[in-house]
């Protein structure tokens, strides 16, 4: 039987901070209490939004919290060409086709009067426009997936059955010619033989589309594990106004690594009220049944027992 494998796969696009390390800390532990093995990927191909240093600082900060990989770290940039290869494969399948259309010209399309109007699967992806599209190769254009128009199921480790009802025709390969997240993010876990994805639940729409994907092109789709997100104290995902919650601001002003886990460990429904922690003592307490399904806030009450 082929080893099971996980990955820590953080986007060199900003600093990590609590949110992220929560879903690395939680993939490492799973990871470990089973002796799969644990990959590193640096998501480095959203090239606008890269910043300079930060995969760099993201290595010192795992190695601080003490988050630990198997082999070599995998830049996914190094990966095109096979990516490449699965595009013109869904292009010889007719599942992609490039589309001129901006995002506004589809949500529009979707609201026009049109013969799908009036029967009850909505008008998601019509299909001229798929065709419409399909004609016009003449200028740098996106490559979108045709996505089914039929509702989706994806089977959560956590979170049970997830239906998803048909959605957008996804972008495969930008107008600037590189392969989008989505597309990436196949072509690697299926490359580096990944059997589980364990991420922040902000990613579940994703995967009813990457296990669209993994169909197309015939291949084993893994095991999902959808986390909660680190919310504020106004319900929103974490963010500037809630206080500065990078991971590198408490390193800084030498808050313990101890205090950072012992705060997930908390969250993690390890152990209550907060201790200090080290990530063995996270390893040994954690147990996946105890992780909450709703997303978890972070209160001004732990901010202040961080620094305290
Ligand atoms: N690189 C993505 C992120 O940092 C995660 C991708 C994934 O886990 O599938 O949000």
């Amino acid at each position: 039987m082929n080893p099971r494998r996980t990955r820590l796969a953080p986007s060199p696009t900003g600093a990590l901070h609590l949110g992220n390390i929560f879903s690395f800390l939680i993939t490492w532990a799973i990871a470990k209490q089973h002796n799969w093995e644990v990959l590193l990927r640096i998501e480095d191909i959203d090239g606008p939004r890269k910043k300079t240093g930060a995969a760099k600082e993201m290595l010192e900060i795992f190695k601080w919290i003490g988050l630990h990989w198997d082999g070599d770290a995998h830049i996914q940039s190094s990966g095109f060409n096979s990516m490449r290869c699965t595009l013109d494969s869904l292009i010889e399948q007719n599942l992609a086709y490039h589309c001129t259309l901006t995002r506004k010209e589809i949500e529009d399309s979707r609201s026009a009067p049109h013969e799908l109007k009036n029967q009850s699967m909505p008008p998601y992806r019509p299909p001229h426009i798929r065709k419409h599209n399909a004609e016009k190769n003449n200028q740098p254009t996106n490559w979108r997936f045709t996505s089914s128009l039929q509702t989706e199921h994806i089977k959560d480790e956590l979170l049970g059955i997830k239906p998803f009802k048909p959605s957008d025709d996804f972008v495969l390969w930008t107008k600037d010619d590189a392969p989008s997240y989505q597309l990436a993010v196949v072509c690697d876990d299926h490359a580096q033989k990944v059997t589980d994805v364990i991420r922040g639940n902000d990613l579940l729409q994703s995967a009813s589309w990457q296990d669209q994907l993994y169909r197309a092109m015939g291949w084993e789709p893994p095991n999902w594990y959808h986390l909660p997100l680190i919310i504020g104290n106004d319900g929103k995902r974490l963010a500037k106004r809630h206080g500065d919650s990078r991971i590198s601001t408490f390193r800084n002003q030498n808050v313990a690594p101890e205090r950072i886990i012992g705060l997930m460990a908390k969250w993690a429904g390890n152990r209550q009220p907060l201790t200090s922690s080290t990530a063995q003592d996270f390893l040994q307490d954690f147990d996946l049944k105890n992780i909450p399904t709703e997303n978890i806030v972070y209160t001004p009450e732990e901010e202040q027992w961080l620094y305290a």
